[in-house]
């Protein structure tokens, strides 16, 4: 990082498709100066996630798009550098969305202040909003999950998905989970616990739901959309409840979707379906991270992290999150740790 400069992706096109590089634009501009109230916050982490591929869009989603022009949206962590609010002080850890650049100036009531715990990258990979507090409130306020019935997790071994399925065999349900490599099932089942993992590249996954979920399924976890979900829908049990977390595999089409033909089994199981999204839950931050922490604690929870290092190499990072090579929570490590 080079002193006294301000390196930034900013957005310069709505991507088509997969983002390309050439729809951010680097730059190198001054660091920023706070004023009354503000802080300047030196970036350590960038969580890398796919709805920063959809914040890139010209349509406006559950928030506003980034408009052209502007610093890429992106959530950090980062250090207090210098500080005019005087609830924060130089050297405090914060969270926020400070966007794809070295340094930002926020208010201060925007950011979170952290502890200073090990690893670091626990924040992004575990403790906090897009992650824990997502599969947490899906699994427990959603699903509502009882011991003994079965959870299928589609994108069962990325960020969300694992922990999801985590939560879920803490409650006792029977987890199986879609995932796109034999390494991430084997990590599913022998690392995690999952009871069965399917891959969907290699597998047909009816069949295989069908093997794994033979009492039907309860509870599905949708990641992904697609055939994928249709297939899960199939096999739908009465009052199946299904938490539509995410629909990755439409983030990047170019072309409108087909819904999934098996939807009447909503209407045939008396399902219920639910998307939802994490920031309308903060009111359920704190009883997430305790409970993860004492899970995590425990050996219950497992996560793992990804870690691109460099913001230069944010803009083609981000298709990792597409071609599925993310191993873990996707996150840029943008300075050096305090
Ligand atoms: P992940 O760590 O799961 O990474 C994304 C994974 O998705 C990839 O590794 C890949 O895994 C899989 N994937 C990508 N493209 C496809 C495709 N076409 N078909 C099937 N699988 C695909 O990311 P997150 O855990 O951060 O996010 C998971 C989901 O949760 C996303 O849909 C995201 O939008 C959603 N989400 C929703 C939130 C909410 O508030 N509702 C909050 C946070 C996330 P594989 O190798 O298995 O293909």
């Amino acid at each position: 990082m080079s002193r006294g400069i301000n390196r930034q992706w900013r957005l310069v096109a709505h991507p088509t498709g997969m983002a390309k590089k050439s729809d951010l634009e680097w730059r190198e501009e001054p660091i920023p100066v706070p004023g009354d109230g503000q802080v300047l916050v030196r970036n350590v982490y960038l969580s890398l996630d796919p709805t920063s591929r959809v914040w890139m869009n010209e349509a406006d989603s559950y928030m506003p798009s980034v408009r052209i022009g502007e610093v890429m949206r992106g959530l950090t962590l980062g250090v207090v550098e210098q500080s005019r609010d005087p609830k924060l002080t130089e050297g405090d850890l914060v969270m926020g969305l400070l966007g794809w650049q070295d340094f930002a100036v926020a208010d201060g009531p925007s950011l979170s202040r952290l502890e200073k715990i090990k690893p670091l990258t626990a924040y992004l990979g575990l403790f906090n909003p897009i992650i824990g507090l997502t599969a947490y409130v899906g699994v427990l306020d959603i699903a509502k999950p009882k011991a003994g019935e079965t959870m299928v997790v589609s994108g069962a071994a990325g960020a969300v998905g694992s922990v999801a399925g985590q939560i879920g065999k803490i409650k006792g349900c029977k987890v199986v989970g879609i995932a796109g490599s034999a390494e991430k099932c084997r990590w599913l089942t022998d690392t995690l616990g999952f009871d069965a993992a399917i891959n969907y590249k290699t597998e047909n996954v009816l069949e295989r739901l069908q093997t794994h979920c033979s009492k039907g399924i309860d509870i599905v976890w949708e990641n992904v959309g697609g055939d994928v979900f249709n297939a899960e829908l199939a096999l739908l049990n009465l009052n199946a409840r299904i938490v539509l977390c995410g629909m990755i595999s439409q983030y990047n089409a170019t072309d409108p979707v087909a819904g999934p033909a098996n939807l009447i089994n909503v209407l045939l199981k008396r399902a219920q379906i639910k998307g939802f999204i994490c920031l309308d839950h903060m009111d359920r931050a704190d009883a997430a991270m305790t409970d993860l922490s004492r899970w995590l604690a425990a050996g219950q929870i497992k996560y793992r992290v990804d870690v691109v290092n460099g913001l230069e190499n944010a803009a083609e990072a981000v298709n990792k999150l597409f071609d599925g090579s993310n191993q873990g929570k996707l996150m840029v490590k943008v300075s050096q740790e305090p």
